[in-house]
């Protein structure tokens, strides 16, 4: 009986050695052969990229200074980001100079809502803080319905919190920082 027990257990071993001897070949194999696509795919910036039009997904709206696309995740039926040409890393690093470009960024979603038959005065429409952002490129979200967002959706695009900013707010706090 004691036997077979410590046959079972050196057979177990055995296995986890192998499994892990396997693990680290393919880990290996990732870092030489696949470097060349994960550099690729390891773009600098994902939302440059979109932006720029070099990447997909579609572009909805586009004018000089921003693009608006939907979201990859949507959080209900409707969720699409306006994204700038220009990198901004998050709303932490504008100032009063960046006023205009933030409340046309802001025009141009709730104008783009309405085209789409949005009730904007319930929409969802805000930027996340850091260090609660996905993308380290600034992005607008524009959200409706809020009823069909889930509940940790409704958590994650709550506002006013320290998390989640409305575009109104950001704007106020925007005109109130220094230049
Ligand atoms: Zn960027
Ligand atoms: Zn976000």
């Amino acid at each position: 009986m004691k036997d077979t027990a410590k046959i079972r257990l050196k057979k177990k071993k055995l296995l986890l050695v192998s499994l892990i001897g396997v693990l680290l070949v393919l880990l290996f194999l990732n870092y030489t052969i696949g470097l060349g696509d994960y550099r690729k795919t390891e773009a600098p910036c994902l939302f440059c990229d979109i932006a720029n039009k070099s990447l997909l997904p579609k572009l909805e709206y586009e004018t000089d200074e921003y693009v608006i696309f939907k979201d990859k995740y949507p959080a209900s039926t409707h969720h699409y980001l306006a994204v700038p040409k220009l990198h901004f890393e998050s709303i932490k690093v504008l100032n009063r100079s960046h006023v205009g470009l933030v409340q046309r960024m802001h025009n141009g979603m709730v104008e783009f809502l309405i085209a789409k038959g949005i009730d904007t005065s319930k929409a969802v429409i805000g930027y996340h803080i850091p260090p609660f952002i996905s993308q380290k490129h600034l992005h607008l979200h524009g959200i409706s319905p809020p009823s069909e967002m889930s509940f940790w959706n409704r958590i994650s695009f709550m506002s006013p919190s320290f998390w989640f900013k409305s575009s109104q707010n950001t704007l106020d706090s925007l005109k109130r920082l220094d230049l």
